[in-house]
């Protein structure tokens, strides 16, 4: 059955691009009711951080691309990769390269100066056992023997039929001088031995897999399926960088968007069915097919995430927004426990703004007491001009037995006759006053949101 998996390198946060590959893993892995696992390529020390890892973990939790057994670490499995470098030595598959560093320096600057691609001119591969016994003791590393003719040819889902011809590969080392094991060593190894029967991994890795393809031969080890998938671009056609804003996962939470939006938005972003844009995580689950991935590269687009933003903040269950715009309150420093349900300030406010950021911002008033106007508001509409109106709006909204939405509008609308004035001349200021500025959803339904004995105060506060 299909197992597939994400290999990220734990170098830095979760970014854009790995996040997608990591999607288009778990899609195949849940389309067919398989299995999705992880392992984490941290063979390279000096690089590799636990927070980073912590950063993939937390990334892919929010996303809620969920993996099955535990993650599997490179660095764990040293004497397993040792054991097949051994084999493959025994079976003469390998071999001791005991060229100095100086030696294939002058090697490949020779070959660059003719004009060659640099690669191992191969000295070693056929030392006579008499010749290898002269070298016992010197330092060595061991290369894989690559078959010279011949080619491998493979069926990318994404690329078509690839293929490459033997004497265009060189003999890789698969063991440095230390004995430790080789980046593509290390892969073949733990894709064979994870089971994987589906490799879906960036495009940026497509040299590699030839390589890695004659070492599994070597092995006698089931060649899994590929998909190379291209890369993402910043709008202007360069490359995803930094420079283009937001590129780790947990940026785009911070920023204010919702997991599904971000799903929702990465799966499109170098797949597509038809031309539907919004998918529910079921619905990729259901259409998703490695061979609908686009081949070229894809370029980001943040006005088509706004607009899932904004979609799945007003069609996701409440719930669901409301404990997402919750952490947001908390990054805020603001506690919401006392004031009105999130669920509520959601449908208030999921019209109003792009991100839950936003509205987290725009929402303080719920939950923190007014203690500045908007200058520019307060200007235009509280003081002095509205001294009347708004003893007027307090009397009536203090006397009022059922706090509603529909008695704040009748008294709104009372004062508005009382005093012979417009619904603005009235609303403005009561905005002002209770909510800090001039901009709010409709009145009576914010009102309502907010006790009444709050929203006296603050009036009372505005009129000092
Ligand atoms: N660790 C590699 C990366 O982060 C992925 C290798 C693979 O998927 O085979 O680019």
């Amino acid at each position: 059955s299909v197992v597939s998996r994400f290999a990220p390198s734990p170098t830095g946060y979760l970014h854009v691009g790995g996040a997608r590959t990591a999607l288009y893993a778990w899609l195949v892995a849940r389309a067919a009711g398989g299995k999705f696992v992880l392992r984490i390529e941290d063979t390279d020390r000096e690089r590799s951080t636990q927070a980073a890892i912590d950063a993939i973990f937390a990334g892919m939790k929010w996303l809620g691309l969920d993996w099955d057994e535990e993650p599997v670490y490179q660095t764990q499995r040293f004497d397993r990769y040792g054991v097949f470098i051994n084999q493959l030595l025994e079976e003469n598959k390998a071999y001791k390269c005991y060229c100095s560093a100086e030696r294939l320096d002058a090697m490949r600057e020779a070959q660059m100066a003719a004009g060659e691609k640099a690669r191992y001119d191969g000295t070693c591969r056929d030392l006579t056992p008499e010749q290898r016994e002269e070298k016992e003791g010197q330092p060595f590393v061991i290369r894989f023997r690559n078959p010279q003719e011949g080619t491998v040819v493979f069926d990318d889902h994404v690329r078509g039929r690839i293929e490459i011809a033997n004497s265009e590969l060189d003999d890789l080392i698969i063991a440095r001088t230390d004995g430790t094991p080789t980046y593509n060593f290390c892969v073949v190894i733990d894709d064979w031995d994870m089971g994987i029967t589906h490799v879906v991994r960036g495009e940026d890795h497509i040299n590699n897999t030839p390589r890695q393809i004659n070492i599994l031969r070597a092995l006698n080890a089931p060649l899994p399926e590929y998909a190379h998938v291209a890369m993402i671009l910043g709008d202007d056609g360069k490359k995803l960088s930094k420079r283009h804003g937001a590129v780790s996962v947990t940026e785009y939470r911070d920023n204010g968007y919702l997991p599904e939006a971000v799903l929702n938005y990465l799966v499109r972003l170098g797949w597509s069915h038809g031309d539907q844009e919004v998918f529910s995580r079921e619905e990729m689950i259901q259409l998703f097919k490695l061979s609908d991935i686009n081949k070229a590269a894809s370029a980001f687009n943040t006005e088509k995430l706004n607009w899932l933003n904004q979609h799945y903040m007003k069609t996701l269950p409440g719930e669901q927004v409301a404990a997402e715009l919750g952490w947001h309150f908390e990054q805020l420093g603001v506690a919401t426990e006392d004031g009105p349900a999130l669920v509520d300030v959601v449908k208030l406010q999921a019209e109003r703004v792009k991100t839950l950021k936003e509205m987290a911002e725009i929402s303080r008033y719920f939950y923190t007491p007014v203690t500045e106007f908007d200058a520019a508001a307060a200007k235009k509409h509280l003081r002095p001009v509205a001294k009347e109106v708004l003893l007027d709006i307090q009397q009536r909204l203090a006397t009022i037995s059922d706090w509603s939405a529909e008695s704040i509008q009748q008294a709104i609308q009372a004062t508005c006759e009382a005093l012979a004035v417009g619904m603005g001349k009235v609303g403005m200021p009561l905005r002002v006053a209770v909510t800090g500025g001039g901009n709010s959803p409709a009145l009576d339904a914010t009102l309502a949101l907010i006790p009444q004995e709050t929203v006296v105060a603050r009036i009372g506060l505005a009129l000092d």
